[in-house]
């Protein structure tokens, strides 16, 4: 089955940067857009721009039924939903099947697997994938089992829910007598938010590095690994800035993870692009969780691999075998992402507003992903993220001056962003020497004063 038109389920960047694919394989697009993202720059530029709803994302963004019927009214015969909103969401995946268009994603059943975090680890084992220790079961009712499960994984651990998602629903036990209570708040929490009181428990590493892994998979059986990423550097739980490939990581135990993850993705039927995301502490990777989408990081991999990789999934979408194999695979030099946000630099929220102004850095491996146009009016409805800045480099000292340059050179007027943030990060001794853990932003920040 082909299509000639998409329909981008999504705002901000990445419908741009969606659009663009779309253009470039020769493809017609429909922009969407809520009530409070009519004067989006992109919607213009797209075939087709169509107002689904209220600024209240649930009423757009998040509403399927919405988004199917604008789909149908312009003749979109697939849709892409980005990341974030409905992108994760099985029964959209599989409401678009049934009304005979293409989900530019997994199968549904794949999305359902991994959305399961007991269900994923199972998965992973299966297929050979490093795991965090712990038991692939949910954790009984039974208080002695519960008790003596966390004894033999060895304190600290970490109580999670199966459903959990965005941060949500963890949390870390130190002490035994800490325990039980743990498992019933966090089972609680569970039943609420994530409609499943399931839990599962494995082992709390103290000071891991965060390192994923990019796949990309036909619908003929083929699979690849794009590389490592490493988004180490967080701010409660958000990711500020990637980079790729992940320093200092022996090429061999790569090699035999990405080997893993390609063979996790054939067994589980995968499709399109996702990844697999770890933790990595002492030379081991141990598996947390499956992205079944775009991420907002992928432009690193792109810098590295050569491969546009939102292209490649519309490609796959349309039935095209792959035209990658693994050993034409390599990775070029070295690539850095600044997630530009609009935000207050000390409260840290979202800081919406008119952009009077705005500079981009221009030159030599430096791309900036970005919808924002001088004019532009900051929106208070949805995530902050303005703007990504790109760079890349023959090699990651080079890359690191060269995002130095971009930043002092890059200036966005009239609004608050954490562009002094990036600056700062870029002048970080331990940030610039590599390999630093996913505690070590948010410490160093404290030695500044500024966390
Ligand atoms: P979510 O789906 O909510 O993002 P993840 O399983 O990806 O949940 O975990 C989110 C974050 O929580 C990780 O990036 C890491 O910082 C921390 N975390 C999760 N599991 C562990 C663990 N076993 N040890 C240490 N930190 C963990």
């Amino acid at each position: 089955m082909s299509f000639d038109t998409v329909l981008i389920a999504n705002r901000g960047e990445i419908a741009e940067r969606i659009r663009r694919a779309c253009a470039d394989l020769g493809l017609k697009s429909v922009a969407i857009c809520s009530e409070a993202d009519r004067d989006a720059p992109y919607g213009p530029k797209a075939d087709r721009f169509v107002c689904i709803g209220p600024a209240n994302a649930g009423q757009s963004y998040l509403n399927a039924s919405a988004i199917l019927l604008a789909a149908r009214a312009t003749g979109a015969g697939a849709i892409h939903p980005g990341y974030g909103f409905l992108s994760e969401n099985a029964a959209f995946a599989e409401a678009i099947e049934q009304a005979g268009l293409i989900f530019v994603g997994p199968p549904a059943s794949a999305i359902r697997t991994m959305g399961d975090k007991i269900a994923a680890k199972r998965a992973m084992i299966e297929a050979g994938v490093p795991c965090v220790p712990g038991p692939d079961t949910a954790l009984p009712a039974d208080d002695a089992v519960i008790a003596a499960t966390a004894a033999e994984i060895g304190y600290p651990v970490i109580v999670k829910a199966a459903g959990g998602g965005g941060g949500r629903g963890m949390r870390v036990v130190h002490d035994p007598a800490a325990l039980l209570d743990a498992v019933s708040i966090t089972r609680e929490e569970a039943r609420r938010a994530f409609g499943t009181p399931e839990l599962y428990v494995e082992k709390f590493l103290q000071r891991p590095r965060h390192v994923e892994i990019q796949v990309l998979c036909d619908a003929h059986g083929n699979a690849v690994w794009l590389g490592h990423r490493d988004c180490s550097q967080q701010r409660r739980h958000q990711k500020v800035v990637e980079e790729a490939p992940a320093p200092g990581i022996p090429a061999d135990i790569a090699a035999r993870v990405g080997a893993a993850c390609v063979e996790a993705c054939l067994r589980i039927g995968y499709r399109g692009v996702g990844t697999f995301e770890f933790l990595y502490e002492d030379g081991e990777f141990y598996f947390i969780e499956m992205n079944t989408r775009l991420q907002v990081e992928h432009p690193v991999t792109e810098m590295t691999t050569g491969i546009d990789i939102v292209q490649a999934q519309l490609r796959v979408a349309m039935g095209l075998p792959l035209d990658v194999t693994q050993a034409g695979i390599g990775c070029d030099g070295h690539a850095f992402e600044c997630r530009i946000n609009a935000e207050h630099p000390e409260t840290l929220t979202s800081a919406p507003g008119r952009i009077t102004e705005i500079h981009l850095p221009e030159g030599e491996g430096i791309r900036v992903d970005t919808h924002v146009v001088p004019g532009y009016k900051v929106s208070p409805h949805y995530d902050s993220l303005i703007a990504k800045l790109i760079v890349h480099g023959p090699d990651r000292a080079t890359a690191l001056f060269r995002m130095q340059a971009a930043l002092e050179e890059m200036r966005i007027d009239g609004i608050h962003t954490n562009l002094p943030l990036h600056r700062a990060i870029f002048r970080d001794p331990n940030f610039r020497a590599g390999q630093t853990d996913i505690h070590h932003l948010e410490h160093w920040l404290k030695t500044q004063g500024a966390a």
